[in-house]
């Protein structure tokens, strides 16, 4: 591993007023709390993104009143505090881009299952994956699934608002979050809202919160919304002949008011992936076509009226259909779904992984768009996605080496964005903006609705101290400082 870029100094701190402060702090918080040591500033120096800048101490709590001392003290000496879940972000939203502290919340991590009130109490660097597993122990749903759930925390998932297959049906994060707490970025302690289901009290600064990528709070406790666990779950595969015919089928499923828990599409060029890394043809005599997956669940009654639905579509649309007949057979073709993402580096050896979305309305104008995307760049841009919530996983590959690529894939996605903004869709749908996508947010947002953003970033955060450098200012991520790195969670 290489080392992590220089520490940036706050606009107006010098090296030896970072290191005083970071000194008082370790005698207030202690040794502990207060890491300074080699292994922990690289560790918490880059995240997915692998974008790399070295804070001057990661300060990991064990009480939630030690953040409420750390912002205060952050706030008198003007020292940057970036908030840190589990660094799965792929957006650089976790680099401390200004060095500064870094704030780890993994310690605080504990989950109660209320069973009576279907709701879970959790502690911000709780595992999602964990949440999801107590819950269903008594019975209860978290639906809420990024593909990261076994390495993200809730904390990082309620402040990118973190999607997944589910969304479609159930929602994202945010639909599941009844109350927050946890601190001001100028250090005082406060709540949005109450373990009750219903709260009109006031603003509702809850909202505000999910989504904010660790810039206008620190979140310590969560309460989630559960819901009761499906009895029952039923998987069948479709293909069809092209991606056109495939986003026109999709339109017709949803018309038809039929709801699955999980309707997954991935383009031809996504199925060679996963089949050549599988080795397997999904689809004997049909090698190579467009899929989409379709998962419905509930109870067996509800099943019932919904498969004959399903399956009366895909008759009417699809070129071919497989039914899963035992849940070990439904595990098969999913398998098929979370191959894909990690076999695409066989067609290059690094991934511009976005997540736009696009209206249903406008998806096959965009099927005919990427396929001349791909040929004006000479690209492969394989693309899946959840496709009853129109966010699509567009990626563009490339090889780092080739410079001609390097500057195909960086048109490409500003073409990529330009095209979904024009289309009526977001530039994106679940990971965020961080440092990555700051320099698309203008296409997105007009100059009063930053302006209006960045009014209430000032007034929450008059010093600028949390996660500062993300979102307003544009970062040329293609020359930022690097690591290599690897992580349990690659070719996920
Ligand atoms: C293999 C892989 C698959 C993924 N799949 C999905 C997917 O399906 N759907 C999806 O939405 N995302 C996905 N992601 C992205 C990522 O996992 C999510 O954004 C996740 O929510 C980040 O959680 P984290 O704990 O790792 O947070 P981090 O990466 O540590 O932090 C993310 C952001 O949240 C802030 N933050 C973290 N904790 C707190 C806190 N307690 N208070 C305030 N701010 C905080 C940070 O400052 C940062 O801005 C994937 C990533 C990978 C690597």
């Amino acid at each position: 591993m290489r080392d992590a870029g220089e520490t940036f100094i706050f606009p107006d701190m010098t090296k030896k007023q970072l290191a005083s402060a970071t000194l008082a702090m370790r005698r207030k918080l202690g040794a502990r709390v207060v890491l300074t040591d080699d292994a922990s500033l690289e560790a918490a120096s880059f995240d997915s993104s692998r974008i790399a800048v070295r804070p001057a101490a990661v300060i990991r709590p064990t009480k939630r009143e030690q953040i409420g001392v750390l912002l205060k003290m952050a706030n008198k000496i003007g020292v940057p505090v970036t908030p840190r879940g589990r660094g799965t972000t792929l957006m650089g939203s976790a680099v401390p881009i200004q060095g500064g502290w870094v704030l780890d919340l993994m310690g605080l991590d504990t989950i109660r299952i209320d069973p009576e009130a279907g709701l879970a109490h959790v502690q911000a660097g709780a595992n999602v994956g964990a949440i999801q597993d107590a819950a269903a122990g008594q019975g209860w749903f978290y639906p809420p699934d990024p593909s990261s759930k076994q390495y993200c925390t809730i904390g990082g998932n309620i402040a990118c608002n973190a999607g997944g297959m589910h969304g479609g049906k159930y929602g994202v994060t945010r639909d599941f979050v009844v109350a927050l707490k946890g601190y001001l970025p100028t250090g005082e302690f406060v709540e949005w809202g109450t373990a009750t289901r219903k709260f009109a009290a006031g603003f509702n600064l809850r909202d505000l919160w999910i989504g904010s990528e660790g810039m206008l709070g620190v979140i310590t406790d969560a309460v989630l919304r559960l819901i009761p666990q499906p009895a029952a779950r039923w998987t069948l595969l479709t293909s069809f002949a092209d991606e056109v015919s495939a986003f026109r089928a999709a339109r017709a499923l949803f018309a038809a008011r039929v709801q699955p828990a999980i309707c997954e599409f991935l383009d031809r060029y996504s199925v060679q992936c996963a089949e050549q890394a599988m080795k397997t043809t999904i689809f004997p005599g049909q090698p190579g076509r467009p899929v989409i997956l379709i998962e419905l669940a509930g109870s067996e009654a509800e099943l019932a009226d919904a498969k004959k639905a399903v399956l009366a579509w895909a008759e009417a649309n699809a070129a071919g259909h497989r039914e899963a007949q035992t849940r070990a057979e439904a595990e098969t073709l999913w398998a098929v779904r979370r191959k894909c993402s990690g076999a695409m580096f066989q067609m290059g050896d690094a991934k511009l992984n976005e997540d736009i979305t696009v209206p249903l309305g406008a998806y096959e104008d965009f099927a005919v768009w990427l396929e001349q995307l791909r040929a004006k760049s000479g690209l492969a841009i394989p693309t899946f996605g959840h496709l009853a919530d129109g966010n699509l996983h567009v990626n563009i590959m490339y090889h780092k080496a080739v410079a001609k690529e390097c500057r195909a894939a960086e048109k490409a996605v500003l073409a990529l964005m330009k095209k979904v903004v024009a289309l009526g869709g977001a530039i994106s749908g679940e990971h965020g903006i961080g440092l990555a996508k700051t320099p698309f947010l203008r296409l997105q947002h007009n100059a009063a609705q930053i302006g209006a953003m960045q009014a209430v970033k000032h007034a929450l955060d008059p010093k600028g101290i949390l996660n500062p450098g993300k979102m307003f200012e544009v970062v040329e991520v293609w020359k930022a400082p690097r690591v290599v790195a690897s992580f349990p969670w690659d070719h996920k």
